[in-house]
């Protein structure tokens, strides 16, 4: 069996990995590099296989990072079966679908700007239609647990790795052998999701690093913070904005808010989730019910639950959403995007940053260079719609909401899968040295950081 590591090794985006094993070919992701300008470009280069030549494309989870070049896999050339659990289709299509709407707009506005300078501009990644031809190759679909024939001998079963809704580590089987693929781990405790599986044993492992230097705070802390929040500014008379991402995380607090309010610790407010995105996401997750943790079953088994309870609004429009800015206070509004990137959030910042009554609360990771970076690195005054915005609202930064194993967890997993071999992907440097020191010194267990374009033979 030989492995080619194709993205995701030694950055944390981009997570592709080729397996090849008795003349079959299969996929392990096909994600989109994302984050800094150099990794981008990594977008445009050419896949160093043949995608007409790969059997089938196996998805871990529906986040961009690993389904985001799905549609130019499928434009140039792949004609295999996509193989994942049903809620990663479904949401994997969504993302898909504003993905393409992303890339054709940026594409629009740089052609615009390369126009101007006499240059030639960049063609968007791949546009609707490409995505609609991607969409109709999700036609294997397993559900954990499940052994799926491939071809030839190779065989794959996924187990729900607890990350985001429908994400799965992937187990190969093959000429005797078992290599399991991480997918990205998820934290413990976290709502709605179960628990991180523990792994089968394997020969050989790839495993994420995202977070293999570090260990996460308690979730309470970050539930009490944003308990705080809320009551400061709905208090004060003011709106409080939360910036956030439309998978996961923005259920994930809705969940929060359903049980403040269920205690009666919620103040008098109103609660829009104002993301077309993040609606559509949650819908999905209110069909796929049996996917839940068992406190998350319980919550939704009768009305009112997390999705819709008395004080939550969704705003579909952008009329809607405008309608909202007329309310000076008693709002709280989660939007998109989750580092302030684009989306909705925009517009509501423009309306309530300087305000010294509102606040805005982060809750997940905010990369170097957004909009959300510089507000959590304290400046006073942001560049919004070419217009100079005070910062004067209260900002939160809670960091315990995290849909990723943090170093015990991973090492509790290295532990239980016992490789032979274990290559580490998905990672900046730091948390991929920290998570090989931690493996040799914890597990006595040699680990190898995979390099972009490398191939190992098992
Ligand atoms: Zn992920």
């Amino acid at each position: 069996m030989k492995i080619t590591f194709c993205g995701a090794a030694g950055t944390v985006t981009g997570s592709c990995h080729l397996v090849e094993a008795g003349g079959v070919r299969v996929l392990l992701d096909c994600g989109l590099f994302q984050g800094r300008r150099e990794e981008e470009d990594y977008n445009r280069d050419p896949f160093p296989f043949d995608p007409a030549r790969i059997d089938s494309l196996l998805l871990s989870h529906a986040h961009l990072d690993h389904v985001g070049l799905v549609p130019r896999l499928v434009r140039e050339g792949f004609a295999g079966d996509i193989v994942c659990t049903p809620p990663t289709a479904e949401i994997a299509k969504l993302m898909l679908a504003d993905s393409a709407h992303l890339q054709v707009e940026e594409a629009a506005y740089r052609a615009r700007k390369a126009r101007r300078r006499g240059e030639e501009a960049k063609e968007p990644l791949y546009d609707m239609g490409d995505v609609l031809m991607a969409s109709s190759a999700f036609r294997k679909l397993v559900s954990y647990k499940e052994e799926v024939e491939l071809k030839d001998g190779l065989s794959a079963v996924f187990h729900d790795a607890g990350h985001i809704l429908g994400s799965a580590n992937i187990e190969l089987r093959c000429e005797g052998k078992t290599v399991v693929y991480s997918g990205d781990i998820g934290n413990r405790d976290q709502p709605i999701v179960c628990e991180p599986s523990v792994p089968p044993r394997a020969d050989a492992v790839l495993i994420e690093s995202t977070y293999g230097d570090r260990k996460h705070r308690p979730a309470e802390e970050s539930e009490a913070e944003l308990k705080e929040a809320i009551e400061t500014v709905i208090g004060r008379g003011g709106n409080l904005l939360i910036p956030s991402f439309a998978l996961e995380r923005t259920q994930e607090i809705l969940y929060e808010l359903f049980l403040l309010w269920q205690r009666k610790e919620l103040p008098e407010c109103r609660i829009f989730l104002d993301s077309p995105l993040a609606i559509a996401t949650t819908r999905v997750f209110a069909r796929y019910l049996d996917y839940f943790d068992k406190e998350g079953r319980e919550a939704f088994s009768h009305a009112p639950n997390p999705f819709s309870f008395p004080p939550l609004r969704y705003t579909q429009t952008t009329d809607e959403s405008r309608r909202i800015n007329a309310i000076p206070e008693g709002n709280v509004i989660i939007a998109g995007s989750g580092m302030c990137t684009g989306g909705r959030i925009i517009h509501h910042l423009r309306h309530n940053l300087w305000r010294e009554e509102a606040g805005v609360i982060f809750v997940g990771y905010q990369a170097g260079g957004t909009l959300g970076r510089r507000i959590v690195d304290g400046a006073d005054h942001v560049r919004i719609f070419g217009e100079d915005v005070a910062v004067r609202a209260q900002v939160w930064t809670v960091n315990g909401f995290s849909s990723h194993a943090d170093q015990p967890i991973l090492i509790d997993w290295l532990r239980a899968a016992a490789p032979k071999e274990a290559f580490l992907v998905h990672g900046e440097e730091h948390s991929l040295n920290g998570l090989a020191r931690a493996a040799e010194s914890q597990l006595s267990l040699k680990t190898h950081i995979a390099v972009r374009g490398e191939s190992v033979n098992l």
